[in-house]
Formats: structure tokens, C-alpha cells, sequence
């Protein structure tokens, strides 16, 4: 049997050997590959897309379970009510946002172009251009470990926060306790867009910020916008082998980010005067400029880098490992905590490896 390397699985590129690989197409074959691995006490990985997971160069040592089950059910649509659409866990989550757009089913659209599995978009509540996928999101059905039965979570109950939900906080080294097996979304229907949140693609549609756009429009301009910051995933262009955004923007204290310079962006990030801070600026203005890393005689060699489009992704150049992409993480946040005294948190999945 031939040994699936799981730099063959992700976006970065990186991850050593997996103990063993199965790939589940239906639903009935996920639980039953989940089932068959807890009973042997086996550790498991769930992979879907494989863009938002870090893996050692060592690999993952139980079993890897891609889901692959691919579809999607309308189960109502009526002016009042919207469209009701449960889509399987496999299911590529921006082939289902281009249909969504071609039918005229509202509230997606601004994610356009975001790699991956419909599947893992609840676990890390996915986002972009001020909207994330607990606007529309009505339940999702996952199968639990622990208790060895389905159990469906409606939205209030996934407690859903900035790219976090129970689904992420009961995962533990990529191996979570509930695994999604559908997500149904309920959209309204209508060409028009969800209100457009964020002020620069209100910019570049034409649209004051908070108004609605053509659905179709605002996915064209996402997916330019994207593209542009090395945002969505193309083989050809070396600033997307990454895991998306490597650090999540800071959530502080009001007194932590009144000592920042004024310049710095800020954002209210709901009660007790939190706010939230541009991860992106921190870096750049901690002195990592576009494509830190790239430098033969750098921490990682060369071979990993930021972006040279986009200062909050960490890159493979090519031939990187995870040692060399977590060289520069640390760099970079040590860096930042040097600076301003803030610690920027992961955004991805570390498996088998730490910051
Ligand atoms: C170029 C690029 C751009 C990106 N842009 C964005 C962005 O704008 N916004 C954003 O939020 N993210 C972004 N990401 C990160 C990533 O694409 C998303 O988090 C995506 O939802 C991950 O999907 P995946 O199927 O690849 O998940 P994977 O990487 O395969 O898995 C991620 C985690 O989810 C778990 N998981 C996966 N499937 C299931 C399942 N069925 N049940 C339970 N757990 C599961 C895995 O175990 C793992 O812990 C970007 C990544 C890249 C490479």
C-alpha cells in the first residue's frame, strides 16, 4: 500500500505521512469510518479541503479521514421563507456559493473564494468581507463521537464567535468530537446581496457601506479582490500555498489598544469595550514588509515566507516544511509581541506541531 502524504491533502503544501487514509463519500460512510476507527482506538484527522490545517513533517499517526461526500438538497423555497438547502459536508464550499449566485439565493456571496469543504465552514465559523457563515447557517448535523449518535445543533446552539465555535472548541489536534456530516443554510432569495459591511468592497462596487449590491457583482469583486492579496487558491501563483490568514486578528482590552499609535485600525468587537485590532497592520508595522522570509539566509531558508502579496499569510515557497512555515510564524509574533506587546493567536489548525 502506498503512503498518502498529507502535503498532497493541503493548500500549504506541508505534513509528513499518515498512518492510514480513507475517503468517505456518503454520509452513511463517514460514521462508518468514524465508528471503525474509535472502536479501534485509533487517533483520527478529519480533512477536508486541507487550507486551514498546519501538519508536522512527521505526519499524523492514526487514521485520515477526507470527507468527500459531494451534493446538496433544496428542501423548501418560497418568496416568504427563502431557500432551506442542506449541503453535504464534502461538498467544494465555493462551487456551492457560484450556484447559490446563479440562482438568485441571497447571503453567500461575499464568500466567495474561500478553499475548502461546505463541511469545515461551521467549525471555524468561516469569513470575509464583513460577512461569515453564521448569518445563514440554520443547523448543522454532525455525528458525536462521545455518545456514538447524530446530533444536530441548530445556529444559537453552535455559539458561534469570531472564527470560532463549539464545533472548533471541542476539537482537539484536528480530531473533534462532532463530525459534520450536513450544513443547512437558509437563504433569502433575490439577486440582491446581503448589505455589503465592508468599506472597501462598498468602494469598489460603487455602493455606500451597509447598502446591497447585485449578488453577482459583489462575487466578481470579491474573487478580484482576493486574488489580488493571494487569497485564492491557484497552483500557479506560489503566494496561495498557505492556510489563508496564519494569525487571527487580536481581540483586546480598550485600555491595551489605546497605546497603540492613532493610525492603528480598530474595530468594536461587541459589549465590555473589546476591541479588535488589524493583524495585518501589527505585522507590517512591527517591520515585516511582504514576503519577509524569502531571503536565502532567513529562519526558514528561503524555502517559507509572508506572502508577498498579503503580510498576514505564511507561504511555501516550495520544498518548505512545516518547520520552516512555523520558523517565520514565530518570527513574525515574536516580532509583533516585541513591538507592541501584543500575541497574535493561529488562525489554523496545528497538528502534531506548536508555535
Ligand atoms: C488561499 C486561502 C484563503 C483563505 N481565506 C479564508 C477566508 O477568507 N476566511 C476564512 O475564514 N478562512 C479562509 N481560509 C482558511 C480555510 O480555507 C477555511 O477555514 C476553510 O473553511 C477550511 O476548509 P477545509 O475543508 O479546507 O478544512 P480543513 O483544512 O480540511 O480542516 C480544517 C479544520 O476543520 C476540521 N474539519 C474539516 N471538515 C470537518 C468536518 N466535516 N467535520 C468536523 N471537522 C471538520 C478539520 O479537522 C480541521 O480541524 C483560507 C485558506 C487559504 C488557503
Amino acid at each position: 500500500m502506498t503512503q498518502i502524504q498529507l502535503s498532497a491533502l493541503t493548500t500549504s503544501a506541508v505534513g509528513g505521512p499518515a498512518g492510514s487514509y480513507i475517503e468517505a463519500r456518503s454520509e452513511a460512510g463517514i460514521i462508518d469510518a468514524v465508528r471503525t476507527a474509535d472502536a479501534a482506538g485509533q487517533p483520527l484527522l478529519i480533512i477536508g479541503g486541507g487550507s486551514n490545517l498546519l501538519v508536522s513533517d512527521d505526519g499524523f499517526p492514526g487514521t485520515v479521514l477526507k470527507i468527500a461526500s459531494e451534493g446538496f438538497t433544496v428542501n423548501a423555497e418560497d418568496s416568504c421563507g427563502g431557500v432551506a438547502v442542506v449541503v453535504q459536508a464534502g461538498h467544494n464550499w465555493d462551487a456551492f456559493v457560484d450556484h447559490a449566485v446563479k440562482h438568485a439565493w441571497s447571503g453567500v456571496e461575499a464568500l466567495s473564494g474561500i478553499p475548502g469543504a461546505t463541511g469545515a465552514t461551521p467549525v471555524q465559523n468561516v469569513g470575509a468581507y464583513g460577512a461569515d457563515v453564521s448569518q445563514t447557517i440554520a443547523a448543522v448535523r454532525t455525528w458525536d463521537r462521545e455518545r456514538n449518535a447524530v446530533k444536530t445543533f441548530t445556529n444559537s446552539e453552535l455559539k458561534f464567535g469570531y472564527r470560532d465555535s463549539i464545533l472548533k472548541r471541542t476539537t482537539v489536534n484536528g480530531s473533534p468530537r462532532y463530525v459534520v456530516l450536513t450544513v443547512e443554510f437558509q437563504l433569502p432569495l433575490g439577486r440582491m446581496s446581503a448589505p455589503v459591511r465592508y468599506a472597501e468592497l462598498a468602494r469598489t462596487l460603487g455602493v455606500e457601506q451597509g447598502r446591497r449590491a447585485y449578488s453577482n457583482d459583489v462575487r466578481r469583486e470579491v474573487l478580484r479582490l482576493r486574488a489580488s492579496k493571494g487569497m485564492v487558491w491557484d497552483a500557479n501563483d506560489r503566494d496561495t500555498y498557505s492556510t489563508g490568514s496564519f494569525f487571527t486578528n487580536p481581540i483586546v482590552a480598550e485600555d491595551v489598544a489605546a497605546r497603540l499609535p492613532q493610525q492603528a485600525p480598530r474595530y468594536p468587537a461587541g459589549a465590555d469595550g473589546l476591541t479588535k485590532l488589524s493583524a495585518a497592520w501589527l505585522i507590517d508595522q512591527a517591520g515585516f514588509a511582504k514576503g519577509f522570509g524569502l531571503d536565502p539566509d532567513s529562519v526558514s531558508g528561503g524555502r517559507a515566507s509572508l506572502s508577498t502579496k498579503h503580510t498576514l499569510a505564511v507561504t511555501n515557497r516550495g520544498g518548505a516544511s512545516a518547520a520552516d512555515m512555523l520558523a517565520v510564524a514565530r518570527e513574525v509574533r515574536h516580532g509583533v509581541v516585541e513591538r507592541f506587546g501584543i500575541e497574535l493567536h493561529p488562525e489554523p489548525l496545528l497538528i502534531g506541531v506548536a508555535l
